[in-house]
């Protein structure tokens, strides 16, 4: 059978073997990527669910607005002006999982050949959904703080992206936090050369000890002509669960409007059902101690890896420090590292009963082989210790 012709510029992601791997019995896994389901409310939902059923059943029942229940809008809206975001319901719009939000902006914005910039490690779904939109994708190196900003304005100029694409507080792979002067810095480059920065925030209220710098979408107030320039994601998947698939998208009046059109000949609307039951869950008050436990517990897990991983390798890893998130993101690059390939690595630590990811996959172009991610999200305490043991015996 003859395939799109755009297929041709992804491939199946090389996770995916690793995953296929992890049904092995007795293997300790810090290659998901999920929240732990044993924090999600359970029972708050159950009864925002049957409140939706009860009290809103033609609602919740029947297709809705493609932009989202008003409802649900107004409290999204409420939520991000309580963090310093100036936002009005009708300034976003509610999608299938912010997934739906990023390939929505690639259908919107991207035409074969357009350029993209990410950072180097990106959430790898984000460079696959740009690519099959036909864009060439480019990484800019990244540290412990975040995208180099010098590096960025280069890149910018010698490719004249369509698109920035980053993740500021705790990306996914990296856990890293861009600090508050990276981030007006970025809105000056957005305003000075006029191009779409994306702002992609799933992981932002999931901070352990201090809240992260306000984000980019908050930051715009104070530099003329960046809002413009600036589309936000955001999502219910980490703080409330994933299985509702929801997310929204904050976007300037054109663009929203255009990614609306899109949407209705994706899926017409976010599911009602799921929609009214978020807005009924946010109307009962539950979220702020729902959330404060799951700051707690990744808190408490992420402290007994990064301890793990001083004792047991310390002298061969360099890891990013995460402050929030779900994810430490390494190297093995320290003397006892020697630089290794860490997909061998990873092979081998399976066969010792341990599963990470390599982070080739993560970078759209100047791969770093020596790296690889783990999460500590849904790790139990004792397995967080034995898990890091055997990655040891691996190296
Ligand atoms: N962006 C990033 C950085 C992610 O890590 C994820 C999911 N892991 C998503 C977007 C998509 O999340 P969802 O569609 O569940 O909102």
């Amino acid at each position: 059978m003859q395939f799109a012709q755009r297929l041709q510029n992804v491939e199946t992601s090389a996770i995916r073997e690793i995953f296929k791997l992890l049904s092995t019995p007795g293997i300790i896994s810090f290659a998901g990527g999920f929240p732990d389901a044993a924090l999600f409310d359970v029972e708050g939902i159950n009864e925002a669910s049957q409140r939706a059923l009860s009290q809103h059943p033609a609602l919740a029942l029947q297709y809705g607005p493609t932009e989202g229940y008003m409802p649900l809008r107004a409290q999204i809206a409420d939520g991000m002006r309580e963090q310093g975001s100036d936002v009005q319901a009708t300034q976003l719009m509610v999608t299938t999982g912010s997934q739906q939000a990023l390939d929505l902006l690639g259908k919107t914005m991207l035409s074969p050949g357009d350029k993209v910039l990410v950072e180097g490690p990106t959430f790898l779904a984000t460079i696959q959904c740009f690519r099959l939109y036909g864009a060439e994708v480019v990484s800019v190196p990244i540290d412990q703080d975040g995208v180099q900003v010098d590096l960025l304005e280069a890149q910018i100029q010698q490719h004249k992206p369509k698109l920035i694409y980053l993740i500021p507080t705790f990306g996914n792979p990296s856990g890293a936090m861009l600090t508050l002067e990276r981030r007006k810095r970025i809105l000056e480059l957005a305003a000075q050369y006029k191009v779409l920065v994306v702002e992609d925030n799933p992981y932002g209220e999931l901070y352990f000890d201090a809240p992260p710098p306000p984000t980019l979408l908050a930051l715009s107030a104070q530099v003329p002509g960046s809002r413009e320039w600036l589309a936000y994601c955001g999502s219910f998947s980490k703080v409330v669960s994933p299985g509702l698939r929801l997310g929204w998208i904050v976007a300037p009046d054109a663009l929203l409007a255009n990614a609306a059109m899109c949407k209705q000949f994706s899926d017409a609307n976010s599911s009602m059902l799921a929609q009214v039951t978020a807005s009924e869950y946010l109307a009962g008050g539950r979220l702020p101690q729902a959330l404060a436990r799951v700051q707690k517990v990744y808190a408490s897990r992420a402290k007994l890896m990064m301890d793990t991983l001083n004792q047991e390798l310390g002298d061969a890893l360099h890891y990013t420090a995460p402050q929030g998130g779900m994810f430490i993101w390494a190297s093995l690059t320290g003397a006892g590292g020697r630089n290794r390939d860490a997909a061998a690595f990873v092979k081998r630590g399976i066969e010792h009963g341990v599963a990470a990811v390599p982070g080739a996959p993560f970078f759209a172009t100047d791969i770093d082989h020596s790296t690889f991610r783990m999460s500590y999200a849904s790790v139990p305490e004792e397995k967080i210790i034995e898990g890091v043991k055997r990655l040891a015996k691996a190296l």
